[in-house]
């Protein structure tokens, strides 16, 4: 077989591989076709409706062009209908993709400051959850993050918004937003407070800045995964750390490349991750803002790494192993996984 025809075949390959998710942001997954259905909700925004225009428009400068976009998409979902649109949505999207379990990292800070009351954001998300894996076959987990950008007012409302709504999706508490300007320290109270209601601790953290920030998320927040976490090969003593400790990282390939974070994907630390032993997870951030989606993220991996169907089967493994489904819920997905790979193994134009 040639090069490029064992390309096109891996690339099917995942399209059919199941896949859980665990680092991808809800109104970072808002597709342009979902964009224009919010926008024609709310004909008075400034983001453009027109297909090709949106593509212009989600072409990034740097991370705070980036940030700023993000923001005018926000913008956008002004009630709890735009919310329950937005979600199911995304899970449509997911479904396309055999994305079957996704921890979806979602920002209510964003919503109840434009004044949607929490109570009927959590429930517009809840809905959407329980329609989306009863219609389309996509388990949703949400992750509540901090918008770092927005200070310390945020991080009190999404802890509160977190211990006292507590929606039956929710898994686990989060921080994103720029790095530089915004250490990690100063949001431990807040991270205390989720954890001590059962709630996972992922940070973003080593994306935009040095592994010390990685430091502080494991020491200060509790980290359990490192959003990104692409600054960390630059300190040997936390790769032994991650590696010791069994810590997955939340690695985003093509978004370090659209935010600048990292400068080509040759340059991408990914490699010595993976040589390291470091339990690695693909993942996509912001899927249609980066011009990527899952499926595409796993066939740069297994570029970067050289990876065949074995090798993709087992990053699938990895996100399933990382994420906080229950272990029954682990064994089925991964089972599910293997069959994918038996399935390939056993139609004989694969057989070797
Ligand atoms: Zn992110």
């Amino acid at each position: 077989m040639s090069d490029t025809a064992a390309a096109a075949d891996l690339e099917t390959f995942i399209a059919g591989l199941p896949k859980a998710e665990l680092h991808v942001h809800h109104v970072g997954s808002a597709s342009p076709r979902i964009v224009a259905q919010l926008a024609a909700r709310h004909p008075n925004a400034k983001v453009p409706s027109d297909p090709q225009q949106l593509a212009e428009y989600f072409t990034f400068r740097d991370f705070a062009h980036f940030i700023e976009v993000y923001l005018s998409v926000v913008d956008l979902i002004r009630d709890a209908e735009d919310v329950r649109l937005l979600t199911y949505e995304v899970a449509r999207d997911m479904a396309r993709q055999n994305i079957r379990y996704a921890e979806l990292t979602v920002t209510p800070f964003s919503s109840t400051r434009r004044g949607i009351p929490d109570r009927e954001f959590c429930d517009a998300i809840e809905d959407a959850r329980k329609a989306a894996e009863a219609e389309l076959g996509v388990v949703l987990r949400w992750c509540f993050d901090i918008p770092g950008e927005a200070g310390l007012e945020s991080a009190e409302e999404t802890a509160r918004i977190a211990t006292e709504l507590q929606p039956a999706g929710l898994v686990g508490f989060g921080l994103g937003g720029p790095e530089i300007g915004v250490p990690r320290p100063q949001f431990k109270p807040y991270f205390d407070r989720a954890r001590a209601v059962g709630l996972h601790s992922v940070p973003h953290a080593g994306e935009t800045t040095g592994p010390q920030t990685v430091w502080d998320a494991l020491r200060h927040l509790g980290a359990e995964r490192i959003g990104h976490g692409t600054t960390s090969t630059q300190d040997p003593a936390l790769v032994d750390f991650l590696g010791e400790n069994r810590i997955p990282l939340e690695v985003c390939p093509t978004s370090n490349i659209a935010t600048r974070a990292v400068a080509t994907l040759e340059e991408h630390p990914i490699r010595e991750m993976f040589a390291a032993g470091l339990k690695v997870t693909i993942n996509s951030d912001d899927p249609p803002m980066f011009g990527t989606d899952l499926n595409h993220e796993y066939a740069v991996a297994a570029r970067l790494l050289d990876l065949d169907e074995t090798g993709v089967t087992a990053l699938a493994k990895n996100a399933v192993d990382a994420s906080f489904l229950d272990d029954a819920g682990k064994a089925a997905l991964g089972a599910e996984i293997d069959g994918h790979l038996a399935a390939h193994r056993a139609d004989p134009r694969h057989r070797a």
